[in-house]
C-alpha cells in the first residue's frame, strides 16, 4: 500500500475519501481539512478572543493542538479554561493531564472548581437527583459554566471539541426524541447574541478514527479512562450504529450531516423557526434562558433543599 501523495509506504487508510496515506500526509490531510472548516464556515476571524474548552479527551486536545498553531496564522488570542468538576480521582487525573497540554502547547489557562462556582460538585449534585441522567445534568452544568465563563471574562467566542460522530449521534437522539431544538443547533457555528457567547465546533466535519490517529502520530497525551458516570449511556450503541453504517458505506457519516445542514435543516428553520425565538434572562442568575428560571439555578435549588 502506497501514499497517494509520496508513493512511500502508506501506514493509513481512509476508505471515506478513497486515501491511502504516510503519517506525515496524513497530519496535512487531517489539518487542511480543518482548516477548510473554519474557512467554510467562517469560524474564525483575525482579532477573536477565543476561549477552547479542555476536558483532557482526545477531541479537545486534538483542537487545541490544531489552533495553537493557527492562532500566529490567523491572528487570534486563543486561552483554555477546564472545569474541575469533582468527580473525585477522574477529575484529578484530567486535571493532571490538561496542565500538561496548555503547558506543551503553550496557551494560557484557567482551572474552575465546580464546588467553588456552584458550592456542589457534579457527584454531590449527581448523588441527590438520583432519578435522572448524570449526563444530561452535567452536560447542562458545564454548557452553563463555559457561557457564563466565557461572558464574563470578554471573549467573543468559545471553542469546543465536538467532532463529526458527536454530531451525528446527537442528531440521531434528537430525531428519535423529535426533539428539533436540539437538532437545530447542530452547526459548526452557533451565533451568540448578547450574553451568550458564539459557539464554534471546528471538529464537527472530522470522524472519530482521524482524531484518534493523529493524536497518536502526534503524541498528544489524552485520558483514556471513562468517566464513572458515562456508564449506560446510550451514546456507546448510537456510534457502533453508525459505525456499521460507514463501513457498508463509506463516507456516509459525512453525506448524513451535510445533507441535514443543505436539506433537512434549512427546511426545519423555515417551519418552526418563522419567528425568532425570544430569550429571556434568569432571574436568578441573570444567564439566558427560554424560561423565568435557568435550568441550572433549578438544579442548585433542588440540591440544596435536601
Ligand atoms: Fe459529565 Fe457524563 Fe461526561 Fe461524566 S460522562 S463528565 S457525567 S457528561
Ligand atoms: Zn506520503
Ligand atoms: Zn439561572
Amino acid at each position: 500500500m502506497k501514499c497517494n501523495i509520496c508513493g512511500n509506504i502508506a501506514s493509513i487508510k481512509l476508505d471515506y475519501a478513497n486515501l491511502r496515506l504516510c503519517n506525515l500526509h496524513f497530519v496535512n490531510y487531517f489539518k487542511r481539512r480543518i482548516k477548510r472548516t473554519i474557512e467554510k464556515y467562517k469560524l474564525i476571524n483575525p482579532g477573536d478572543k477565543i476561549l477552547i474548552a479542555v476536558s483532557g479527551g482526545k477531541d479537545s486536545l486534538t483542537l487545541l493542538n490544531i489552533l495553537s498553531e493557527l492562532r500566529e496564522d490567523i491572528n487570534f488570542y486563543l486561552e483554555g479554561i477546564t472545569i474541575d468538576l469533582g468527580i473525585e480521582e477522574y477529575s484529578n487525573k484530567y486535571i493532571k493531564i490538561v496542565k500538561e497540554n496548555y503547558e506543551k502547547f503553550k496557551v494560557e489557562y484557567k482551572i474552575i472548581s465546580l464546588k467553588d462556582e456552584l458550592g456542589f460538585t457534579i457527584s454531590e449534585i449527581i448523588k441527590s437527583m438520583k432519578r435522572r441522567r448524570p449526563c444530561s445534568i452535567c452536560g447542562a452544568i458545564k454548557r452553563y459554566m463555559l457561557n457564563k465563563l466565557a461572558y464574563e471574562w470578554g471573549f467573543n467566542k468559545l471553542a469546543t471539541g465536538h467532532n463529526l460522530d458527536d454530531l451525528l449521534y446527537i442528531l440521531l437522539r434528537s430525531y428519535i426524541r423529535g426533539d428539533y431544538k436540539q437538532a437545530l443547533k447542530l452547526y459548526p457555528l452557533l451565533p451568540g447574541n448578547d450574553r451568550l457567547v458564539t459557539r464554534i465546533r471546528p471538529l464537527a466535519e472530522i470522524p472519530e478514527s482521524d482524531i484518534i490517529l493523529y493524536s497518536r502520530i502526534k503524541g498528544i497525551n489524552f485520558l483514556k479512562e471513562k468517566c464513572p458516570y458515562s456508564k449506560g449511556s446510550k451514546g456507546f450503541t448510537y456510534r457502533k450504529l453508525l459505525d456499521m453504517l460507514e463501513q457498508e458505506s463509506p463516507s456516509s457519516k459525512l453525506s448524513m450531516l451535510r445533507s441535514f445542514y443543505n436539506i433537512y435543516k434549512p427546511a426545519l428553520e423555515s417551519y418552526y423557526l418563522k419567528r425568532p425565538i425570544k430569550l429571556k434572562y434568569c432571574k436568578s442568575c441573570g444567564m439566558p434562558t427560554s424560561n423565568e428560571i435557568c435550568s441550572v439555578c433549578k438544579i442548585i435549588a433542588r440540591v440544596q433543599r435536601r
